[in-house]
């Protein structure tokens, strides 16, 4: 496999706040691949720098070999976390999805009939066909986190990445949002999740990285979730259990 995102010696953080430093890391064409980590461990930071989109201090990105900063609108599609989209904007599903197809333009132009069918096209592949024109506060967290999968998608990205895709919704949702990204995957799509989840989400993707503001271990999570990977990765607050060869991350029992 070819890597398609290639971090090389890369420092990134905020003010004050240094997230990870000299940091390598790469995810080959054709993954659909899990970072893992606790919250504040800096998923969000490093997807970001992996975009593009939150400037390194230090290193290299580069995709398929070309500098981040220099790659083309529509090659990366992204879903951003559900909690952290401002829900008050007044839009529906279709403008949502229609933005994708925009982000490369100054101006919001009208949408042409082509376009409009091409929208509801890859809203009905979704299972979001019937909610175009509502607003996308009123739809469920399964169908909002497909909206943005949509708008993600119009573009016939090569990369596809998702911040915490499988938080905020229900189990059901979290399956159905799963199982849609692993047929994405089996299409050729190259894809990046972040969560936080290790039992219901990490322990069934094809890889893993074990990250916690530094690259902890990667590999298929059969070989790589072991109790010291794991407690590495989750740090104190959380114990890590072991049951008939299975791992579980728990809050430590309260003793009273
Ligand atoms: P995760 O996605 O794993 O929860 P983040 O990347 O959001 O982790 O955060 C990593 C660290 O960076 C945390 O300590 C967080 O408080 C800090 N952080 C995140 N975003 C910002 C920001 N915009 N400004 C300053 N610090 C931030
Ligand atoms: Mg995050």
């Amino acid at each position: 496999m070819q890597p398609l995102i290639e971090l090389d010696d890369v420092s990134a953080g905020y003010k004050n706040n240094p997230v990870f430093a000299h940091l390598c890391l790469t995810i080959h064409e054709g993954q659909f691949a899990g970072i893992v980590g606790p919250t504040g461990s800096g998923k969000t930071t490093l997807l970001n720098t992996m975009l593009g989109t939150h400037k390194a201090h230090g290193g290299k990105v580069r995709l398929a070999g070309h500098s981040i900063e220099r790659i083309p609108p529509g090659t990366i599609g992204y879903v951003p976390q559900l909690e952290t989209v401002d829900w008050t904007f007044p839009v529906t599903v279709e403008q949502v999805i229609l933005m994708g197809l925009y982000s490369n333009r100054s101006l919001w132009p009208w949408p042409t009939a082509k376009e409009r069918q091409q929208v509801a096209d890859l809203a009905e592949q979704l299972g979001i066909g019937e909610c175009l024109s509502h607003h996308i506060r009123d739809i469920s967290g399964g169908q909002q986190q497909r909206a943005f999968l949509a708008r993600a998608l119009i573009n016939n990205p090569r990369l596809l990445v998702l911040d915490e895709p499988t938080s905020g919704v229900d189990i059901k949702t979290q399956h159905d949002v799963m199982h849609l990204l692993n047929d994405l995957n089996r299409q050729g799509i190259t894809i990046i999740i972040t969560t936080h989840d290790l039992n219901a989400v990490a322990a069934h993707l094809p890889w893993v990285v074990c990250f916690n503001r530094a690259l902890v271990a990667e590999g298929r999570p059969r070989e790589i979730f072991t109790r010291e990977t794991l407690t590495q990765t989750y740090g104190g607050e959380l114990v890590v259990l072991e049951q008939d060869g299975h791992f579980l991350v728990a809050h430590k029992p309260i003793t009273l």
